[in-house]
């Protein structure tokens, strides 16, 4: 079967009232941006609710489908049939054509759903679906119309060229990246943190992340593992700037200072304020994290209350109800579990005490920062000033 165009199907964001063709336009520019990075040049054009991507020359079918795949916002793929000859009997024929290529085994019931955006056409819809189940009934005697559940519904969209459609491949849905503003991911080398970025950027945010490290405690190579993480993300978020924090003096200060068992916690905190700090400086609106409740001793409901209470900006916790399994999921299906199991040591697993409090008390964990008083704030000053950022 030779397609050579996509209709494009999108959700939510048909229900956009007015500001619908920001929404539209933000989804454009996301699939040309993603199709461009292909072989073969296609014309995407945005017509009465609709979007196709229309080849126009020669490319594989599987790498688009794949590229379109990665883009937020799509609901369904339709690889499409377009018919430049607008003669009925060529389309009735062309229709015949299509179901033979598509469907070998003939054995399926079927309906034709015709639809007009040209209402000049000569035949009415209901003609249409009249005429072409028939030629097809006359061509394939095998096959039956079934009109209340069929196991192929063959779409013909009467346009400036007929079009021929009746598969729909599932995209990812969402909404397309860069309508809903910026927010600061904080991301570790682990299972949880990719996905969290990503099943925000799937509702149109614009990714920033921050990562703590802590040299030489922790390696190049585990550096080097979130930096691919962040290049995972952005392949379907977008470009995204990897701010690299150096921790370590900061680490090594509470660990001289703090009770062992506050350690985390107290660590978490200053993870927060730095993420805050540099959400400040870039327009971030938000923080993400890969926190979910019960999973470890610094993420039951007290722990996560404590290291909120640093934060003004508000905390996305994409993942704060799902089991461990489906985030692994989710991993798996986005390609970055392979990568986030690499065992390269963790900046926060380097200092933590065999046995951190679970139930920590606000105002314990405060009087413990207060002995960091001395320091702490140029620490942080240099900390921050002294980040690298790398483009992911
Ligand atoms: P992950 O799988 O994302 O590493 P985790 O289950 O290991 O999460 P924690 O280590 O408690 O959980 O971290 C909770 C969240 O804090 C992470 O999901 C991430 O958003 C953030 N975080 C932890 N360590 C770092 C780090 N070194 N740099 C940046 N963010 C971090
Ligand atoms: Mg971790």
């Amino acid at each position: 079967m030779k397609y050579k165009a996509f209709l494009i199907k999108y959700a939510e964001i048909g229900v956009k009232g007015k500001n619908r063709y920001l929404f539209e336009d933000a989804l454009v520019k996301q699939i040309n941006h993603r199709l461009k990075g292909i072989d073969g040049k296609f014309l995407v054009t945005k017509e009465s609710g609709r979007i196709y991507a229309a080849a126009e020359e020669e490319f594989d079918y599987d790498e688009a489908v794949e590229a379109l795949s990665c883009v937020f916002g799509i609901a369904g793929i339709c690889p499409l049939v377009q018919l430049e000859d607008m003669d009925y009997e060529a389309l009735k024929a062309g229709a015949v054509k299509y179901i033979g290529e598509a469907y070998p085994d003939r054995n399926f019931s079927f309906k034709v759903v015709a639809r007009r955006a040209d209402k000049q056409y000569p035949v009415s819809s209901d003609q249409i679906n009249r005429d072409v189940g028939e030629a097809i009934l006359n061509a394939y005697p095998e096959t039956r119309v079934d009109v209340h559940n069929p196991d192929v519904l063959l779409r013909v969209e009467v346009r400036h060229q007929i079009n021929l459609f009746s598969e729909t491949i599932p995209g990812l849905g969402g909404m397309p990246t860069g309508t809903a503003g910026k927010a600061m991911l904080l991301l570790s080398g682990g299972i949880d943190s990719p996905v969290a970025g990503f099943l925000t950027a799937k509702r149109g945010v614009t990714l920033e992340a921050v990562y703590f490290h802590a040299p030489p405690y922790t390696s190049e190579r585990a550096k080097k593992k979130v930096i691919d993480l962040a290049g995972q993300v952005a392949a379907y978020a977008g470009p995204i700037r990897l701010h690299i924090v150096n921790f370590t003096d900061i680490q090594l200060y509470i660990y001289d200072e703090c009770p062992h068992d506050e350690l985390t916690i107290i660590m978490r905190r200053y993870m927060m304020r730095i993420a805050e700090c540099i959400a400040a400086e870039t327009g971030c609106l938000a923080l993400i994290t890969g926190e979910s409740i019960g999973q470890v001793a610094s993420q039951t409901l007290q722990s996560l209350a404590v290291t909120n209470e640093v934060c003004k900006l508000p905390v996305i916790r994409p993942l704060i109800a799902f089991d461990k399994q489906d985030i692994v999921d989710w991993s798996l299906k986005i390609g970055t579990y392979e990568t986030s199991v690499l065992p390269y040591e963790d900046c926060c697993t380097i200092f933590v005490a065999k046995h951190p409090v679970t139930k920590p008390v606000l105002r314990r964990i405060e009087n413990s920062e207060a002995k960091l008083a001395e320091k702490i704030e140029a620490l942080v000053e240099a900390a921050v000033a002294g980040r690298e950022i790398v483009r992911c």
